[in-house]
């Protein structure tokens, strides 16, 4: 009773951002070791008496992304440039946990935007990616959070975001579908209004 009780109070406080706290890894670790017993498994046994801390530590860390602000990430990165065309960093690397199932889902994510006098340094792009990546997820509001902030950060001409990615909860269990890749897109300024901005973008993320 106790522990189910337990799994009650760790959703419904969405208290996640103390998870890196040892307590807190503690009180989840306890969590995991009845999740282990539950299904049937003895957390005694030898190769399962570290695991309740490390499934803790895991996902305290892949869901580092609520503690992490986009704007702290960013610093100082951001300069004033008069470049007027599309930046691209294509194939940035994506791993996030879908919330529903709390399986993985990876892929690959590309970003684009055009500057209206502020670019920022390249390699943030994908910083941005993580930051939004490592909470629990759905494809859908990654791909926008992801292009929201670079809105708000860098004011630009227009944005483009593109995810592909796999679902293990659609691999490994459900419709079992191995091959199928889900791609979502999210369009800002004139990435949305300009066909011509548009295609480039679409063209330029699947490799053309
Ligand atoms: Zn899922």
């Amino acid at each position: 009773m106790s522990s189910t009780m337990g799994f009650d109070r760790l959703s419904a406080d969405a208290d996640i951002e103390s998870l890196e706290a040892p307590e807190s890894i503690e009180e989840l670790s306890q969590l995991v070791r009845r999740e282990l017993e539950l299904l049937g498994e003895d957390p005694q046994r030898q190769g399962l008496l570290k695991t309740p801390e490390r499934v803790a530590l895991s996902l305290a860390w892949l869901t580092r992304g609520y503690e992490q602000d986009v704007r702290k990430v960013i610093g100082d990165a951001v300069f004033e440039e008069t470049h007027e065309n599309m930046v691209m960093v294509r194939d940035i690397e994506l791993y996030s946990l879908c919330e529903h199932h709390m399986l993985p889902f990876y892929g690959k994510a590309h970003v684009a935007y055009i500057p209206n006098g502020r670019i920022v340094g390249l390699s943030k792009l994908p910083r941005i990616v993580d930051v939004f990546a490592q909470r629990l997820q759905v494809q859908e509001r990654l791909t926008d959070q992801i292009a929201e902030a670079i809105c708000e950060i860098l004011d630009p001409l227009g944005v483009g975001v593109v995810i592909e990615a796999f679902h293990l909860c659609m691999m490994m269990r459900g419709v079992q579908k191995q091959n199928s890749k889900t791609i979502t897109s999210a369009l800002r300024g004139v990435f949305r209004d300009d066909a011509m901005t548009r295609d480039e973008f679409l063209r330029l993320a699947h490799g053309g």
